[in-house]
């Protein structure tokens, strides 16, 4: 991908879909070939699954951390999902979309309906991009989310009942990205990013006036 333009600003990707899905290894793999694509690392009150490291995956807090920050403002929008809260802080935010770089917020359906109403009628409206994950089937988010191995049966099945309701949200998504093929289900994700970045109320300025 190109790199950042000092005329425009960033987008805010919002990518949402059922756990289990692979929003986390597509992210990754986006992040990893895209530098000028930033991660909003989200607060969490989960406890952290081997290998998630603090301050790269999440930001681990308490319960009480987590309820005073949201108390002081400081989330663009945090919301409870399967159990456990989770929020989206603002620091950072506006600085890295004015510089003309793209932050992508991995958030669940509730959290991006939240973004898109706290944005409405603010000079940050424009910028959001909703994508929606969805697996291939079914019956292949299920296979995932048990072979992933990370969570507990009871979890498991939470976040599959979860997943039905979820599902019924695509249709609220400007776009969807079908994560069969990785490689596929990346490039399409990759796609998505710049074209939003030619959208011309991403622009601010005019670099090709005489
Ligand atoms: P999410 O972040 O949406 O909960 P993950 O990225 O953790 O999902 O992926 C869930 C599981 O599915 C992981 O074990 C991951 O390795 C696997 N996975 C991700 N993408 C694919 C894919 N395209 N095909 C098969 N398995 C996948
Ligand atoms: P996980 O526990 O598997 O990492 O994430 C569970 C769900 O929480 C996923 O749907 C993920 O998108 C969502 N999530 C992660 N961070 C946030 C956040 O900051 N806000 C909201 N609303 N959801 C989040």
């Amino acid at each position: 991908m190109r790199s950042p333009n000092p005329y425009r600003r960033g987008s805010l990707v919002v990518l949402s879909g059922p756990s289990g899905t692979g929003k986390t290894t597509l992210y990754r793999r986006v992040l990893e070939r895209n530098p000028q694509v930033h991660f909003s690392v989200s607060w969490t009150t989960r406890a952290a699954r081997p290998g998630e490291r603090e301050g790269i995956d999440y930001h681990f807090v308490t319960g009480e951390a987590f309820q005073r920050a949201a108390a002081a403002g400081e989330f663009l929008e945090h919301a409870e999902v399967h159990g456990n809260w989770y929020g989206t802080p603002w620091q950072g935010l506006r600085e890295t979309l004015s510089g003309g770089e793209d932050v992508l917020l991995d958030i669940d359906v509730q959290g991006a309906r939240l973004v898109r109403e706290r944005l409405r009628g603010t000079a940050f409206e424009s910028l959001a991009v909703f994508v929606f994950c969805a697996a291939p089937s079914y019956a292949a988010l299920s296979r995932r989310l048990h072979g992933r191995g990370t969570d507990a049966a009871a979890t498991v099945e939470t976040r599959l009942r979860n997943a039905l309701r979820e599902l019924s949200a695509w249709r609220e998504y400007e776009w969807v990205v079908v994560n069969d093929d990785l490689d596929a289900a990346v490039a399409d994700l990759e796609r998505v990013i710049l074209a939003a970045r030619c959208r011309t109320d991403h622009w601010t300025r005019e670099p090709w006036e005489p």
